[in-house]
């Protein structure tokens, strides 16, 4: 009746620096709008009396600094008030960065200190690292900058697909619902969405978005103030901790925010002061907000953000599908096989896999609802150097005829004929 539509509606009054945390329910979306006060998610102020509507399962908070009403409309699996947060701590840094960025304004063209600061952010899983990079970025675009957030998490990117490492200039706060803007960001294309896959080509391609970013700030002064958030993987021992004092290295971290493990803050404070004496290691609180997600939450997370990518957030996109002969397509693969047959090897010496090595790929029905990146190599020899336009989608092989069919996010001519082929494949669901 009347009454049970009424009761979807829920009115939550929140105290200042307090915060409402919400996990949407499973089946149906849930829309939230402000009606007093102001609020802000992860950074991003909401404008008075709109509705957002945010997809099933979507973990969120909305915070207040000085207080607000927010009206919730739908299902939520829990919503609950929080008055312990780490956001006084997380905005002190910010506050923090921001007279960094001013005085790199201020500072000479092209002089050592005109560069802004470049923080990177690490922790365990599920220490909320994304969150975080979210709020400082949005935060800084609040007051006119343009950082750069880079997104070294294969496993949970932010900004594409994953099994990608990635860079994109932020000019607005990020939207709450739809994430970081998906226009033109500069992608390399690693293939699998754990580094130990391949840990060689993991570096390399850091070390290429990394020289590509400071070509693009050597000619942007505004940019290069603004500096750079960079997120990173939540594997965080073994070769894991090397890959962040690889990313701190390449990236010329100078600000290393670690969230809530004293063990990783201790190891980096003295490790990273050996790469750069003048580098800040800042210790931060976990918020209690921050959702565990299990390996099975993460396939499925993986595999979202895969639909999102041909699909839209919600299904606005509709991909287009292609039919190419086989000799029309160069597939490769990156690393794997023998360097060199063993008849050519030294006696007792095993074979050692180059990581680096461009092995093409014969297409087979091997190849169906495998993702394939799009490179912008001319040649198959700047493959591995080089970043990648898009993503491509086997949908059907037909050995016979010598054709494959897939899935593009946009009609036309492929930029390239040259695709990299990793391990990271869809299931259309
Ligand atoms: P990983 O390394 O595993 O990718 P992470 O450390 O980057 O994880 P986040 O992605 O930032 O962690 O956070 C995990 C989940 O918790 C996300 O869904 C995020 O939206 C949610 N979350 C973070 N902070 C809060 C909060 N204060 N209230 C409610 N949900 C939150």
């Amino acid at each position: 009746g009347a009454g049970s539509a009424l009761s979807a509606t829920k009115q939550v009054k929140l105290e200042r620096e307090s915060e409402l945390r919400i996990e949407v329910g499973t089946d149906a979306p849930l829309r939230l709008r402000v009606v007093a006060g102001t609020a802000e998610i992860f950074g991003t102020e909401l404008p008075p009396e709109i509705w957002f509507s945010f997809p099933p399962r979507h973990k969120f908070a909305v915070f207040t600094w000085y207080g607000a009403t927010v009206e919730m409309d739908g299902e939520t699996e829990t919503d609950y008030t929080a008055d312990e947060t780490p956001m006084v701590s997380y905005v002190n840094v910010h506050a923090v960065l921001d007279a960094r960025r001013n005085r790199a304004r201020a500072s000479p063209a092209g002089s050592e200190s005109s560069q802004g600061p470049r923080v990177i952010v690490v922790g365990p899983t599920d220490s909320g690292k994304s969150t975080l990079s979210k709020m400082l970025l949005s935060w800084a675009a609040k007051q006119g900058w343009k950082p750069t957030f880079v997104d070294l998490d294969i496993g949970q990117g932010s900004i594409t697909i994953p099994g990608s490492i990635a860079a994109t200039p932020i000019e607005l706060p990020i939207d709450p619902v739809e994430g970081v803007p998906l226009e033109m960001p500069l992608v390399y294309y690693y293939g699998h969405t754990t580094p130990s896959n391949n840990v060689d080509l993991y570096k390399v391609l850091a070390k290429e978005l990394a020289d590509t970013l400071e070509r693009q700030f050597s000619g942007n002064a505004e940019s290069r103030a603004a500096g750079m958030v960079i997120n990173t993987m939540g594997w965080i021992e073994g070769v894991g901790y090397e890959l962040l004092q690889h990313a701190i290295n390449t990236f010329k971290a100078n600000v290393v925010l670690v969230l809530g493990q004293e063990k990783l803050f201790s190891m980096l404070k003295k490790d990273a002061l050996k790469i750069n004496p003048s580098i800040d290691v800042v210790k931060l609180q976990k918020s209690g907000g921050v959702v565990s997600r299990n390996v099975k939450y993460r396939q499925k997370a993986r595999s979202y953000r895969i639909r999102e990518y041909f699909y839209g957030l919600g299904n606005e996109l509709s991909p287009h599908a292609s039919i190419a002969s086989f000799s029309d397509l160069s597939i490769y693969r990156i690393g794997g096989g023998p360097q060199a047959p063993h008849s050519a090897l030294p006696i007792g010496a095993k074979p050692v896999a180059d990581p680096l090595r461009l092995a093409p790929v014969n297409i087979s029905r091997d190849l169906l609802h495998v993702v394939l990146a799009v490179s912008f190599a001319k040649e198959a020899d700047q493959i591995v150097s080089s970043n990648v336009a898009g993503f491509v989608y086997v949908t059907d092989v037909d050995v016979q005829r010598k054709k494959i069919t897939f899935l593009a996010p946009s009609p036309g001519e492929l930029p390239s004929k040259l695709l990299i082929m990793g391990t990271l494949t869809w299931l259309e669901t």
